[in-house]
Formats: structure tokens, sequence, C-alpha cells
């Protein structure tokens, strides 16, 4: 822990020698990084995969993205390397997820105070705004916020709304254009959540139960009427304990437990000893805090979550 805040700070002093290095090239007049002017794209800072996506969807050809933790990590905690807080410093607007998300190692906070943007009025924007939190419920950790909105599509809905609000703000010559591409992204959005809605009625109710390595679908649980059980809560851990693993063999020993679910950005070894302690297949991969890679199945917030229903519908009826 504490070599890595040494690690931290070291980075952050050596990018703040640069920045004060490029800042005074900018006096010379040459350039405004900033603003959407002769066709320069917004420059804006995205935390994580998921919310990159949303802001290019709404965004569009007008905003140019640098997202941070790259896809496949864990978000929850990240080491920001010294062209992020370039990018950051440079940013006219950065999107954060929120809800104690990128909180781990108070990462996100300290970026933002390295890059000058931790100001009231900085451009920093929290994608979930508006959504109702739900809350950890492991001893010690009870009251903290549990940040995977974004599995329940209707709060995916607030995110674009949230986003085209904040480019508005930021670049409000564009404003057309942010309202139609939002207003185009929000109904596929609303189509998805429908669909997911109908197909899990195909489930019986007895059956709707999700086991993963981390507790992230307690909003999707509540979305689409499941249970969701888990090794760990939350990802500041990222192997399960001898504890946590006997908990949850015991509560998959005493239910009728079809199959385990695989999240992409979490180490297998927890959920294989599970799966090898209950007899219990793991029966599919689901993305939960990252996005596939471009090309690769589940490289959009639609595609992930269409997999997601996919893999669960099919692993759970067959
Ligand atoms: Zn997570």
């Amino acid at each position: 822990m504490f070599k890595k805040s040494f690690k931290f700070l070291l980075t952050m002093m050596i990018t703040v020698l640069l920045l004060a290095a490029c800042s005074s090239n900018e006096e010379n007049g040459s350039k405004v990084s900033q603003g959407n002017e002769d066709g320069e794209k917004l420059q804006v800072v995205t935390t994580y995969s998921i919310i990159y996506d949303i802001v290019k969807n709404v965004g569009g050809d007008h905003v140019e993205i640098h997202s941070l933790a790259p896809i496949g990590s864990n978000p929850h905690e990240y080491d920001p390397l010294p062209v992020d807080v370039q990018k950051t410093t440079d940013a006219a607007a950065v999107f954060y997820n929120g809800l104690n998300l990128e909180a781990g190692n108070a990462w996100f906070n300290k970026l933002m105070e390295t890059a000058g943007k931790s100001g009231e009025d900085a451009p920093v924007f929290r994608m979930s705004e508006g959504v109702e939190a739900k809350y950890l419920t492991t001893k010690g950790k009870e009251g903290e916020e549990d940040p995977h909105a974004w599995l329940d599509v209707r709060n995916g809905i607030k995110y674009a709304e949230n986003a085209r609000d904040a480019l508005i703000k930021v670049d409000p010559d564009n404003a057309e254009v942010y309202k139609k591409n939002a207003e185009e992204y929000i109904a596929k959005l609303e189509a998805l959540h429908q669909t997911a809605v109908e197909q899990f009625n195909e489930i019986p109710e007895e059956e709707r139960v999700l086991v993963t390595s981390e507790g992230a679908f307690k909003y999707f649980s509540d979305a689409y009427n499941f249970t969701g059980e888990y090794i760990w809560e939350i990802n500041q851990e990222n192997q399960g304990t001898p504890d946590q693993i006997t908990r949850i063999v015991d509560i998959i020993n005493e239910n009728e437990i079809k199959g385990l679910f695989l999240e992409t950005s979490i180490d297998a070894r927890s959920m294989e000893t599970v799966s090898a302690e209950t007899g219990v297949p793991i029966i599919g991969k689901v993305f939960t805090d990252s996005l596939g890679k471009p090309g690769e199945d589940g490289d959009t917030y639609i595609k992930m979550m269409e997999w997601n229903i996919k893999t669960v519908l099919e692993g759970l009826t067959k």
C-alpha cells in the first residue's frame, strides 16, 4: 500500500514538472487546447471503458476521449500514468462514475488535484447523478455506496442524459447535436431494457440466482428480479479469503444453483476454487466493470449488456 502511494506520488511529481515545462510554451500564445472551434474536437477524459462508450455515443464526432483504466482492468483501483495527468489537465470535461467506484486507492481524487480539476467549478461530471444509490452490506463497509449502477439499463439511460447535459454545458455551440445523439442512443437503451425484462421472464423465478466473484449485481438484480450472490462484495479485493470461499460454498450447497458466472475483469482462480469445491460448473463469462476489447465480444455498453442477458438466459434455462 505504502509502496503504491509512493510510486503514485513520484509519478505525480515528475508530471507536475513536465506540465510546468509545457505551460510555459502555451504562454507564447501558440495554442489553446480546449474548445471546439475550427473543427477541433472537444478533449474529454473518462475514468473507464463503460463511461467512455456512453460519452462517445452522445458526443459523436465532436469529442475526442481519453479513457483512464484500460479495458479488461478493474477501475476500482488504478495508478494514473503521466499521460493521464496531462490529458486530464488539458481536458474540457472529465466524466467519472462516482458511487464509490474510483475510490479504491483514492486515485481519482488525487488525479483531479494534480490536474487542477478539484475546485467546485471544475468541469468534472458524475455520470451517476440522479441514480438512487444502493449500499454495501459487508460488515465494516455498511453505508458505502455500491458503484455498479450501470448494470441496470435504466441507470445507463441516466448516464446518457448526464453526459448530454454536461457536453451541452461545456460546448453549447453543439447542443443540438448532443441532444439528437442522446435521443437516438436513449431510444436504443430503452429497447434494450425492455428486451432484458421480457427475456428474463423465461427463467423461473426460483432459478434467478446469479453467482459471481464480485457482488456487482445489486442494481441488475433489482431491475431484472434476480438474487445476486458473490465471493466478495466489492473489488477492493481480487482474491477471495478462505472465509469468503467457505461462505459462498455453503450458499451454493444449500441452494439449487445451476452454474456460476465469471467476470471478464477478474482473476478466475477464486471462482475456479468455488466450482471445484461445489461441483457446480462455471457456465459463462459476464461483463461488469469493463467492456470487451474493440472488435471482440461486448465491446460497447449495449453489446456487453446484450451479452450478459444472453449468457445468463442460456446458462440458467438449459
Ligand atoms: Zn466492480
